[in-house]
C-alpha cells in the first residue's frame, strides 16, 4: 500500500521552496512531490521537474516558458495557479510571496485541501475568512512561520482558557545595533543580509525595518484567535527560542531549535507525527549566551502597528500589508529611503477608510487601493 503523503508546492523556487525540498528529498519514501510553481526562474523549476518528476508544472509569469526543459508538461499563468492547487492532495505548501499567494492558498482550501503556510501576508489580509472556510470545509491550516509553528506546537487545545499570552521573539534584523541617525542612509544591498536566516528578499527588508514581526503579530492573532494585548515580542538575537506560551498557573512552555526552516515544515506536514531529519543537536551546555531584550520602538517604528491595526481587524491589516509592499518594492528599486518604509505605511493607513470586507473579492479590492494610494504618496512625497 501506498502510505506517501502527496505535496503540492506553491513557490519552489524560493528560500521556503528551498527548504521543503530539502525535507522531500531527505523523506523521499514519505512524500510524493505532485504539483510545483515558480514565477520566474524556469531554469530552477525545469532542474526541480527532472529530478522530483513532478506530474503538475506551473510557471506563474509566462515570459520564460520558452526556456522551460521540464520533462513533463508546463501550464501558464495566474489561473493556472490557482488550479494547480485545487489538484487533490495531503498539503499544498504555500511558499509565494506577498498578497499574489491570496488566490491560490484560497484555492487550495476551498477544493478540501490542507494547507501549510509560509506566506504570512496571505493571512495577515484574509485570516478571518481563512479561518471560516478552513473550519467550513473541515481542512487544517498549519503555520509555517517558525514563531508560529512554535506557538502551535506550546499550544495545548484543552488548555486554550488557561492561556495567559505568548511572547513571538525577533531575531532584530540586521540594524539591531545600528545607531538610529545612520538608518535613513540604510542601502537595499545590506537590508537584505539577514544575520540569521537566509530568505527572499522582501521578507529580508520586512525583518530590517521590524514589519516581519508586525506582520507576525497580526498572523499570531488569526491563527490561534488572540487578542493583540495578550502577544508579546522580545527581541532574541539568537533566535533558539522561537517562541512561548505562558499559562496562567506561571507554567511556561517553549519551543526552541537551531533556525532551519526544515523543522517547522516537518512539524505541518507530519503533524501530528514527527520524523527523524537527523539534524545537528541543540545542546544547552554549548550554548554560552541566550539573550533577550525589550524591541526598540524609536528604531523599529513599523512593529508597533503591528498591534495598532489590530484595533481595526478587518482592514487595517490589509492597508498595513499592501503598502508595506510597495514602500518595501520601492526601497529595494533605491527610489525612497529606508525609513520612508514606515512613514509611508503610516500615511497610507490614516488615508484610506474602507469598509469591512466580505469576501476575498473585497479584499483584493482594498489590497488595490492601498497599493494606489501608497504609491501616490510615494510619487506625491518620498522619491528621492
Ligand atoms: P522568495 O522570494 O525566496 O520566493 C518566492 C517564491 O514565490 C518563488 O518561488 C517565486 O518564483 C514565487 N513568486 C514570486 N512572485 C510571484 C508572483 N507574483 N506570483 C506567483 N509566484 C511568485 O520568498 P521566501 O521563500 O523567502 O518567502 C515566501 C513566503 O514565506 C513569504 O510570504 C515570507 O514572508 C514567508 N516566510 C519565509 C521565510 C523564509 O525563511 N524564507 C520564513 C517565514 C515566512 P521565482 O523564484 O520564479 O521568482
Ligand atoms: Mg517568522
Amino acid at each position: 500500500m501506498n502510505n506517501k503523503k502527496n505535496i503540492i508546492l506553491l513557490g519552489a523556487t524560493g528560500s521556503i521552496g528551498e527548504s521543503s525540498l530539502r525535507l522531500l528529498r531527505k523523506n523521499k519514501e514519505k512524500f510524493n512531490l505532485v504539483g510545483v510553481s515558480a514565477h520566474n526562474n524556469v531554469e530552477l523549476l525545469s532542474k526541480i521537474v527532472n529530478e522530483f518528476d513532478v506530474p503538475n508544472v506551473v510557471l506563474s509569469d509566462p515570459k520564460n516558458a520558452k526556456s522551460y526543459y521540464g520533462k513533463n508538461e508546463l501550464y501558464v499563468g495566474h489561473s493556472s495557479l490557482i488550479e494547480l492547487a485545487k489538484i487533490k492532495c495531503d498539503v499544498v505548501i504555500s511558499g509565494l510571496i506577498g498578497i499574489s499567494g491570496l488566490y491560490p492558498a484560497f484555492a487550495a482550501i476551498s477544493a478540501g485541501n490542507n494547507l501549510a503556510i509560509a506566506n504570512k501576508e496571505t493571512l495577515v489580509s484574509a485570516g478571518k475568512i481563512f479561518m471560516k472556510k478552513s473550519l467550513e470545509k473541515k481542512v487544517k491550516i498549519l503555520p509555517v512561520d517558525s514563531e508560529h509553528s512554535a506557538i502551535f506546537q506550546c499550544l495545548e487545545k484543552n488548555n486554550i482558557t488557561n492561556l495567559d499570552f505568548i511572547t513571538l521573539t525577533a531575531s532584530g534584523g540586521p540594524f539591531l545595533n545600528m545607531p538610529i541617525e545612520k538608518f535613513k542612509n540604510i542601502k537595499p544591498k545590506d537590508a537584505i543580509k539577514h544575520p540569521v536566516w537566509k530568505m527572499g528578499q522582501k521578507i529580508s527588508v520586512d525583518s530590517a525595518t521590524m514589519f516581519n514581526k508586525a506582520l507576525e503579530i497580526i498572523e499570531a492573532s488569526v491563527l490561534f484567535n488572540i487578542e493583540s494585548d495578550k502577544i508579546e515580542v522580545a527581541v532574541h538575537p539568537e533566535h533558539i527560542i522561537h517562541g512561548l506560551v505562558h499559562y496562567k498557573d506561571g507554567s511556561i512552555l517553549a519551543n526552541l531549535g537551531f533556525p532551519d526552516m526544515i523543522t517547522p515544515l516537518s512539524v505541518a506536514l507530519n503533524w501530528p507525527a514527527r520524523i527523524d531529519l537527523n539534524l545537528k543537536k541543540l545542546s544547552l551546555n554549548k550554548i554560552s549566551n541566550l539573550s533577550f531584550f525589550e524591541p526598540d520602538f524609536k528604531k523599529f517604528p513599523g512593529l508597533k502597528l503591528g498591534w495598532e491595526v489590530l484595533q481595526n481587524p478587518d482592514y487595517s491589516p490589509i492597508i498595513l500589508n499592501a503598502s508595506n509592499e510597495i514602500a518595501v518594492d520601492a526601497f529595494l528599486k533605491n527610489k525612497v529611503k529606508f525609513t520612508d518604509i514606515y512613514n509611508i505605511v503610516y500615511e497610507t493607513l490614516n488615508f484610506c477608510n474602507p469598509s469591512v470586507p466580505q469576501n476575498i473579492d473585497d479584499i483584493i479590492e482594498i489590497d488595490k487601493l492601498s497599493r494606489m494610494n501608497a504609491l501616490n504618496l510615494i510619487k506625491r512625497k518620498f522619491y528621492k
